[in-house]
């Protein structure tokens, strides 16, 4: 599938600025989630300021094309989950996957997470958000 950013724009009801476009270009061509560091890296050449990246990075996360991903030492990345751009934004089921090697996160899907949901709110518990975390190593590192 051709993924073309100004329709996942358009679709996200977010305005084509040059900027987005660029910033989601960089987020689509990658396999794992990226830190702002990584971002900034991979947009060398542009002219893109540290403000205005984090100000793109918010507004793709509030309309949930783009989700945060905790880093183990408390920092944040951001990650597309292709599968996700065929869903209604609250229903990112996926799981992460951490290599204890390089470090990187990897989304993945995941079939059971609606079973684990369910069974929380059985037990009386009220689900906010969730996220399943696997560890291990990633192919490349194998
Ligand atoms: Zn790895
Ligand atoms: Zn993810």
């Amino acid at each position: 599938m051709k993924r073309d950013p100004r329709n996942i724009l358009q679709q996200y009801k977010l305005k084509n600025t040059p900027v987005r476009v660029s910033v989601l270009e960089v987020l689509l061509g990658s396999r794992v989630a990226l830190s702002h560091n990584d971002i900034t890296e991979r947009l060398k050449g542009k002219d893109i300021d540290k403000v205005t990246l984090y100000r793109t990075l918010n507004s793709f996360t509030e309309k949930g094309l783009t989700h945060k991903v905790p880093t183990e030492d408390r920092n944040w990345l951001y990650a597309i989950f292709d599968e996700d751009l065929l869903r209604p934004a609250t229903d990112h089921y996926h799981a992460h996957f951490v290599c204890n090697k390089c470090d990187k996160i990897y989304c993945l899907p995941v079939e059971e997470h609606q079973s684990m949901q369910n069974s929380s709110i059985k037990m009386g518990f009220k689900v906010l958000s969730s996220e399943v975390r696997l560890h291990g190593l990633c192919p490349v590192c194998q």
